[in-house]
């Protein structure tokens, strides 16, 4: 089945049901402090453009946003132009493909950066904090703890997904797009 496209409209309702914990992340920050970081735009705008954000739509969301803190001109001067690369529309006009989790697990943020894999880059208190906002329950929290001592983040991140959609996910999470997609299915039967 394919998941073609998705609103602005429903971005929220579907965040919440869909995206991986990185993404919930960016989307919260993104939502909280109306910035990201370069990082954190990247990651987030490329796998938005992958769940099937068009590009206009993709504008008016970051500007909705940002505007808030630097202002609607400012963003179209130096906003703007990132998020068009991002979808092939200037530069080298290179179709960007979403970040796959092997490539967010080994990237490196800094301070003040919300980008990263969760379950690799939070500290323990701030992991056990975001499972269960996600209502992962106590024992699966554990469960996930122990695959993030053994550096297993994306089996941490497959044991989320199964404690969050109450079904199996035997194919394992290797992408937030695929973790996306898997959601989908279950979340639309
Ligand atoms: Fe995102 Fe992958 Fe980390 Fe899950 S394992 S939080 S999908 S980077």
């Amino acid at each position: 089945r394919e998941f073609a496209e998705i609103s602005i409209r429903d971005i929220d309702q579907i965040a919440m049901s869909s995206f991986p914990l990185c993404m919930r992340h960016l989307f919260e920050k993104l939502r909280e402090d109306h910035h990201l970081k370069h990082g954190g735009r990247m990651q987030l705008g490329l796998f938005l453009k992958g769940v099937g954000l068009k590009l206009d739509d993709a504008l008016a969301f970051w500007k909705a946003e940002f505007s808030q803190k630097v202002g609607a001109e400012r963003f179209d001067k130096e906003y703007a132009y990132s998020i068009r690369h991002n979808y092939g529309r200037e530069g080298k006009r290179t179709d960007y493909t979403p970040f796959s989790c092997q490539k967010i697990i080994s990237s490196a943020p800094g301070v003040g950066d919300h980008h990263g894999c969760p379950y690799r880059h939070f500290s323990e208190e701030n992991l056990r904090a975001a499972l269960g906002k996600m209502r992962v329950n106590s024992r699966a929290i554990e469960d996930v703890m122990d695959k993030v001592r053994n550096r297993h983040y994306q089996l941490a991140c497959t044991l989320t997904f199964e404690a969050v959609h109450g079904t199996s996910c035997d194919a394992g999470i290797n992408h937030p797009n695929q973790y996306f997609s898997e959601s989908q299915k279950v979340v639309q039967l």
